[in-house]
């Protein structure tokens, strides 16, 4: 039987290409490995796939009675809800330690760094795999992704020296130009303020609070006009009703690098005063990139019981 490959919900470019990547290491390891999904791609990730001509991950949404590496989270929230009726191999992740736990020792590689790939090309070269242009190329796309160019705060000199070796692998010379023409297609507004805010969303659990927080990067915030932001903000308050305490969409401009902050929740005051900003129509936070460094944390600080 052949094991399971799986990203986290709404998954974004890093889980989708860090499920075909990391199958490709443990497929040559060996290993019978299937990449799969819990969901289907989004605008920048279809880019991806479709500039290196790799096929999406199937999706899937039980695992119950599966065996299965996690790549790109280690929480339960981002998980199937029968997770724990699978057998889980091994995680490769890049975020916080999350609450999922196992019954039987497992193959473990987590590192504070800007991109699950700049991991999975470690764990590569580790095991002496090759890795083929088409997938290194996605590799380096998802790390042009997660870093936002290499400008997010979680970015190292290990995701700039894995980008540099993938993109030799993949045959890019001009990384910008590439990293540009993802972020144009991520950037694409054309979808409902649901499907919007959800496109790259996460919950998380605060002290016993549920707390959604999405984000949307995009090239230039100008794009978002005032009636797209009208109805983010009416979308958000149907999303924070649906059982959160607060439903948070960070929008980032990744060419200024800041992000603005739009947010429903019971207890507004306390985030706008964590994320050092002022209660306003236009809540800017400069030089925020990273949910998972600059948001999550002084957040979690907070609601801390
Ligand atoms: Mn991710
Ligand atoms: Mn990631």
């Amino acid at each position: 039987m052949s094991v399971l490959v799986l990203g986290h919900k709404n998954p974004d470019t890093d889980s989708n290409v860090s499920a075909i990547s990391f199958a490709h290491v443990l497929n040559q390891r060996g290993i019978q490995a299937t990449a799969v999904a819990q969901g289907t791609p989004a605008p920048e990730t279809e880019f991806v796939l479709n500039k290196f001509n790799l096929k999406a991950p199937e999706v899937v949404t039980s695992v119950a009675s599966k065996e299965l590496y996690l790549v790109d989270y280690s929480d339960l929230a981002q998980a199937p809800a029968d997770l724990k009726d699978a057998k889980i191999l091994g995680i490769v992740d890049h975020h916080k330690l999350g609450d999922v736990t196992t019954d039987t020792p497992l193959e473990c590689w987590i590192q504070p760094y800007g991109c699950s790939n700049t991991i999975i090309k470690m764990v590569a070269d580790y095991y002496n795999v090759t890795i083929p242009a088409d997938i290194a190329g996605a590799m380096l796309c998802a790390i042009l992704s997660d870093t936002v160019l290499f400008k997010s705060p979680t970015c190292t000199e290990f995701d700039k020296k894995a980008a540099q070796e993938l993109a030799k692998i993949a045959n890019v010379s001009d990384l910008e130009a590439l990293g540009m023409e993802m972020f144009k297609a991520k950037s694409n507004l054309n979808a409902s303020p649901r499907d919007l805010i959800f496109r790259d969303f996460k919950d998380f659990d605060m002290g016993g609070k549920k707390i959604g927080i999405g984000q949307l990067e995009l090239i230039s915030l100008s794009m978002v006009t005032p009636e797209l932001k009208e109805s983010l903000k009416k979308e958000l308050a149907a999303v924070k009703s649906e059982g959160r305490h607060s439903a948070v969409l960070v929008l980032t401009d990744i060419m200024k690098e800041g992000s603005e902050l739009l947010l429903v929740s019971d207890e507004e005051d306390i985030i706008i005063n964590a994320l050092g900003t002022q209660k306003s129509d236009n809540m800017w936070m400069p030089g925020v990139m990273s949910r998972k460094k600059q948001v999550v944390p002084p957040l979690q600080g907070a609601f801390k019981a």
